[in-house]
């Protein structure tokens, strides 16, 4: 990949979910790229299509209609094998409800992303401890259970199991939303690490106060993507959040 090419690019996509109760347009036509080493955050009232679109930027769903590339390669034409490599290798994901496995080491939890690659037994531990270390998580919780620790050092392990692969791309979705402002902080800085580091990061949010951290910000509504505050405002009635 040259440095001048786009991690994500997305041209015109739709995501149409199919229930019993009908059709939902989560998004309508989202075009957008992100270029390598950017932290750009992601805003939006609930329901406006956040979660999806993450979905589909990580290839862990499809659009129902537009074009993806990630890192230039057009995600429709992969295989099942290649997306899960994909997923395994060039992404890292952050979520809200932390998901490490419980009465499990912090340094396990970090390690497990590595049990799907190729990495050799013995470099596994090495990279946990440099994951760990990149978002300042003190040494001595390393074998502690990974609920024994505060919800602040447990999103600081997310992020360090996301990064321990070396993914091309970090996404995140509201990683803040469970904590307090003081421990949202110390997420924050775990970001601010990554991004010193290079990392292209994704962080979706309904907080001003973490998106003012990116280097921009999109703003998401009904499905929409706008690139200011302002042009989602002139498009009508804007939601509170
Ligand atoms: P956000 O993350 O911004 O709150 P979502 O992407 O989760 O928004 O949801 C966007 C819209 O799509 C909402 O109307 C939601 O109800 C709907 N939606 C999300 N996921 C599904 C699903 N798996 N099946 C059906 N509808 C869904
Ligand atoms: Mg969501």
């Amino acid at each position: 990949m040259s440095a001048t090419e786009p991690v994500i690019q997305a041209e015109e996509l739709h995501r149409v979910y199919r229930t019993a109760a009908g059709l939902t347009h989560a998004l309508r036509g989202v075009s957008f790229s992100i270029m390598p080493g950017e932290f750009v955050a992601i805003m939006g009232p609930s329901g406006s299509g956040k979660s999806t679109l993450m979905h589909v930027l990580g290839c862990l769903d499809s659009p129902t209609k537009g074009r993806y590339l990630l890192e230039g390669r057009d995600i429709a034409r992969c295989s099942q094998d290649e997306l899960a490599d994909i997923r395994a290798t060039r992404i890292g994901f952050v979520f809200q409800a932390f998901n490490l496995l419980p009465r499990t080491t912090v340094l396990q939890n970090v390690m497990l992303p590595l049990l799907y690659t190729s990495c050799p037994v013995g470099e596994r531990e090495r990279r946990a401890r440099a994951a760990l270390a990149a978002v300042a998580l003190p040494e001595e919780f390393f074998d502690h259970k990974s609920n024994e620790i505060s919800g602040g050092q447990m999103q600081r392990v997310a992020i360090a199991r996301a990064l321990v692969n070396s993914p091309a791309l970090i996404l995140a979705d509201e990683p803040t939303g469970n904590l307090d402002s003081v421990t949202g902080e110390q997420v924050l800085d775990a970001f601010a690490a990554l991004r010193a580091v290079g990392k292209t990061v994704v962080l979706i949010t309904h907080e001003p106060e973490v998106a003012a951290h990116a280097d921009r910000t999109l703003y998401i509504r009904d499905g929409k993507l706008f690139e200011t505050y302002e042009a989602m405002k002139a498009v009508g009635k804007v939601i509170a959040t």
